[in-house]
């Protein structure tokens, strides 16, 4: 199959205006300085915010 009518680079261009990516935005855990996303909880020690940690379990193999 082949296309029906050429695409101009213009038009190419304007379509693939929106295609750009996003880098991944992370921040630092405050109390082990691991890398985490905002607002999510540190998967090195679960630290979410002062009043909230989750609990790790460490994996058994
Ligand atoms: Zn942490």
């Amino acid at each position: 199959m082949l296309p029906v009518q050429k695409i101009s680079k213009s038009r190419k261009r304007k379509r693939r205006s929106h295609h750009a990516l996003t880098p991944i935005h992370y921040v630092r855990c405050p109390q082990c300085g691991n890398a985490k996303l905002p607002h999510c909880a540190c998967d090195n020690c679960g630290y979410v915010n002062p009043s909230l940690a989750l609990q790790i379990k460490e994996e058994s193999k």
